[in-house]
């Protein structure tokens, strides 16, 4: 049994939804559907949930929202028409907004947006419509009641089989509907997923997968095939753009697979992530590298003190606490024999630049201590790295050869990162040079 959460773009007007019952109905094992609110058409549309924070804005300052009502409206009238449904939008939409007003939480009025747009699949896949008000059960505090709401989503898919429910929200104890934070509906159907012990829960969306690296650096990057948790939390670290590892915890728990599809290429077999892989794929085993993330704009400070010896250890506390009051996230901190660094991003010291350095001048048992701004921190991560020879000189050796200078090397303690310091102006170049010699 597969639990299906499809996106907003996946559902954006009547040929998207036309593509997802193609999808749904390609394989009789699809039995639970989870949908966003329609998303943008093109990049000028605006997603309905936006309409709708938008509505409530109107509703709060008592301006008249019509045409932002009427654009929302098209958005469904569009869809069920295009799809050949019998639902009367008006009436459906109607009913929802009969007596919302001032005092009508905007969680309920922007929840409608998934509301709606299952109640429209639900009708052109012929599963039944579960409203997430009748089994996604939030306590007061915000926390999701995961007894109940896994008793009672098991008790509806056991009367219904195949249903469709809304993503984004549930409800409080007294019935008020409060929603997961925006991009929510990965959640609702992760939860929906470990609820009923899915086989997989497939994610679609407008992507094959995670790719390898930055499209905007490499062109087509391939896509990745498996990836850990762990590789994927250094990934998106270092701001590789991926399904957030929070949103899919209640399947992690279970070890249900995530599969990441595109909705626009069904045949594409997209990612999977996974705890662990204990049959590694011959094509993973010998390309060691699973992904290449980075982020520009970090800085370095270095101390030197000439035969600090003992000292270092608490002179390195001394300055550490200096980077505490100023609430600088420090990223590494690599260290020589009589000198130390610390790297952080750059914007965390925007306005203090000079504060701080004079604070560090000022110490006395520091010879010299120098700022290097202009830093990119770049990530290759891949769990084949671990406990492996000759992987770090690989990537070392290859950056030298392309003559791209390295500030700074760390690795990680499970040895499934190493991540480089190398100049700005080096950093795309390094991306590349990476990529092209090992992830291709
Ligand atoms: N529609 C909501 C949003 O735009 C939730 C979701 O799509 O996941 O944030």
């Amino acid at each position: 049994m597969k639990v299906l959460k499809f996106g907003g773009s996946s559902l954006a007007d009547s040929s998207q939804f036309a593509k997802v019952k193609a999808i749904v109905e390609s394989d009789p094992a699809r039995e639970v559907v989870v949908v966003s609110a329609p998303g943008k058409r093109n990049s000028g549309d605006n997603k309905i949930t936006d309409l709708l924070y938008l509505v409530q804005a109107h509703i709060r300052y008592g301006v008249a929202y019509d045409n932002v009502m009427t654009m929302i409206r098209d958005r469904y009238r569009e869809i069920a028409e295009g799809c050949g449904l019998s639902i009367n939008v008006d009436a459906l939409i109607d009913e929802a907004f009969e007596g919302v007003g001032k005092n009508t939480s905007v969680d309920y009025i922007v929840s409608r947006g998934e509301y709606f747009s299952a109640k429209l699949m639900a009708e052109y896949l012929g599963y039944t419509f579960v409203d997430a008000a009748d089994w996604m059960f939030f306590d007061y505090s915000g926390k999701v009641k995961s007894d109940k709401t896994e008793a009672k989503l098991r008790e509806l898919k056991g009367i219904y089989g195949n249903i469709v429910t809304p993503g984004f929200y549930g409800v409080y104890p007294n019935g008020e509907v409060k929603t997961f934070p925006r991009g929510g509906s990965d959640i609702t159907g992760a939860i929906a997923a470990g609820c009923l012990d899915a086989d997989v829960y497939e994610n679609w969306t407008d992507v094959s997968g995670i790719l390898m690296t930055d499209p905007r650096i490499v062109d087509h990057p391939k896509t990745i095939a498996r990836v850990t948790y762990d590789e994927l939390r250094e990934l998106s670290y270092m701001g590789a753009s991926v399904l957030h590892e929070d949103t899919v915890f209640p399947v992690r728990l279970k070890d249900i697979p995530v599969n990441i599809r595109n909705t626009n290429e069904p045949d594409d077999p997209g990612t999977i992530i996974r705890e662990h892989f204990d049959d590694e794929l011959e094509e993973e085993t010998e390309r060691f590298i699973t992904g290449i993330a980075g982020k520009r704009n970090f800085s370095l400070i270095s101390v030197y003190k000439s035969r600090i010896g003992e000292d270092k250890l608490s002179l390195l506390r001394k300055v550490l606490e200096v980077f505490d009051r100023y609430n600088i996230p420090v990223e590494q901190i690599p260290s020589g024999v009589d000198s130390f660094s610390v790297v952080f991003p750059s914007d965390s010291i925007k306005t203090r630049k000079h504060e701080l350095m004079h604070e560090l001048g000022d110490f006395e048992d520091i010879d010299n201590c120098a700022l290097t701004e202009g830093i990119s921190l770049i990530a290759v991560v891949g769990r084949q790295m671990a406990y492996r020879t000759g992987v770090s000189g690989k990537i070392f050796k290859t950056l030298g050869d392309h003559h791209i200078n390295i500030r700074t090397i760390e690795q990680g303690a499970d040895e499934i990162n190493i991540m480089v310091g190398v100049f700005n102006e080096d950093f795309e170049k390094a991306v590349r040079v990476l990529y092209n010699s090992f992830a291709k």
